[in-house]
């Protein structure tokens, strides 16, 4: 009886297997048959949970009740503390909403908002398979210039002009996944002008904000307050991707898209993780320990990401230098000729004969919805063990030799992959 309900075609709602979830399974082939594994692929942060954080995790483990659908009071408080005292916005406490990871929240805003979604590419590869899930297709656009992953006021404007009075919503994600590039004060206040002028509500991704490598992150709502969802979570700054913890900080004027979704959270998740909550509060607190370990995370990531972008600029790839969190996003189209002579013409294929000849797995440009043609790939340089890299990262340079010392597989990976691509 039961093989015949397996063979029945069930109408099921989804997409494609993600590029993440395939190359993966070639890497644990290849590490299962002793080959060299290099794994760029998942954006994960190397480093650890704070010791703080875990304590308090441990201290509320036995927190068991389910919570109120927006989140825990006393963590809703301290997020709005943290983003007054982070990026100098007055966010209210009741205007904070808590999830189980800022994805999730993403996906609830696009069930609850009906307006035309923008999302400047190359983006993380979530914003526009969401869209589709919930029957919706995005407007993508692309940078006007090659390599320069930035979006511009200019561009914006022309989206919006188009169709100047249709409800829209801007993802803005910086520092940026995948390109490590942010955007300055100057470039986010028009970009804030425009946005005011055709009343876009804007998604300002700052997941990766505290891995700002000089710690100067800045944020569009400081110059667009009141139509600004601050995007945040204990992902990628506190190490604790596995955790599931996001908020959104809502302006009192899109507070009825903050109860909306709410009420589709309480349909679904109906409230994020009890202990977790707890933890959380300690987290967002940024004691002077938390203070430190960010600091460190900084040095090493900054010292990492530069060294290993020059060496990609000195193989011919394109690419801008990095001002924060673990990725980047190198153009190879300047050696085009010589890959196609070795059949590779795509993103897609570039990604794929990279991993079965060297074992360095990296996601191909059509993941980050550029086109399949587009010769880039995302490294995410996260293949070493962050809790020794941040133990040792205290006041001295962190210079090549640190580097050796602590991230030789992954220089060994880019070494690789360079090679791979220099001798195509
Ligand atoms: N935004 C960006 C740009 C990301 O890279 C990620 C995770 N890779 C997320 C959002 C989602 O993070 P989480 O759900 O873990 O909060």
């Amino acid at each position: 009886m039961a093989s015949q309900w397996t063979s029945l075609s069930l109408p099921v709602r989804g997409l494609a297997m993600s590029a993440t979830v395939a190359s993966q399974a070639t890497c644990e082939q290849r590490a299962a048959e002793g080959l060299p594994v290099y794994r760029f692929g998942l954006g994960q942060s190397p480093f650890p949970v704070p010791d703080a954080v875990v304590a308090a995790l441990r201290e509320h483990a036995a927190r068991k009740d389910y919570l109120p659908v927006e989140g825990l009071p006393a963590l809703r408080a301290e997020v709005s503390r943290y983003l007054q005292r982070r990026i100098g916005v007055d966010y209210p406490a009741k205007g904070v909403l808590v999830g189980p990871g800022s994805k999730e929240l993403m996906f609830l805003l696009q069930v609850c908002y009906y307006g035309e979604l923008v999302i400047p590419t190359p983006a993380w590869v979530s914003y526009a398979p969401q869209a589709t899930l919930v029957g919706r297709w995005p407007t993508l656009v692309p940078p006007d210039r090659p390599a320069a992953w930035r979006t511009t006021p200019e561009l914006l404007s022309a989206t919006c002009a188009a169709d100047p009075d249709r409800p829209r919503l801007l993802v803005l994600n910086y520092p940026n996944n995948p390109t490590g590039g942010t955007y300055d004060a100057d470039e986010l206040a028009a970009l804030a002008e425009v946005a005011r002028r055709y009343g876009v509500v804007v998604l300002s991704d700052e997941i990766y904000g505290e891995l700002h490598f000089e710690g100067k992150h800045v944020s569009i709502s400081r110059f667009y307050p009141e139509g600004t969802i601050v995007s945040t979570g204990l992902s990628k700054w506190c190490g604790a991707g596995g955790w599931r913890l996001g908020c959104f900080a809502f302006p009192p004027a899109l507070d009825h898209l903050r109860r909306a979704m709410a009420a589709v959270a309480s349909e679904t998740y109906t409230s994020t993780s009890a202990p977790i909550q707890c933890a959380a509060v300690t987290a967002f607190e940024l004691g002077p320990d938390i203070e430190d370990y960010l600091g460190r995370a900084r040095r090493v990531l900054e010292s990492l990401m530069v060294t290993i972008a020059r060496r990609l600029l000195a193989c011919g790839a394109r690419l801008e230098l990095p001002t924060g969190a673990f990725y980047l996003y190198p153009d190879f189209s300047p050696l085009a000729e010589r890959l196609a002579a070795r059949g590779i013409t795509s993103g897609d294929l570039l990604a794929k004969r990279l991993l079965a000849e060297t074992g360095v797995m990296v996601l191909p440009a059509s993941a980050f919805g550029r086109p399949p043609t587009e010769l880039a790939l995302r490294i995410a340089a996260v293949d070493f063990d962050g809790g020794r890299a941040i133990a040792d990262a205290g006041a001295g340079p962190l210079d090549e030799a640190f580097l050796d010392q602590h991230c030789a597989h992954v220089l060994e990976g880019v070494d690789r992959l360079i090679d791979w691509v220099a001798n195509t």
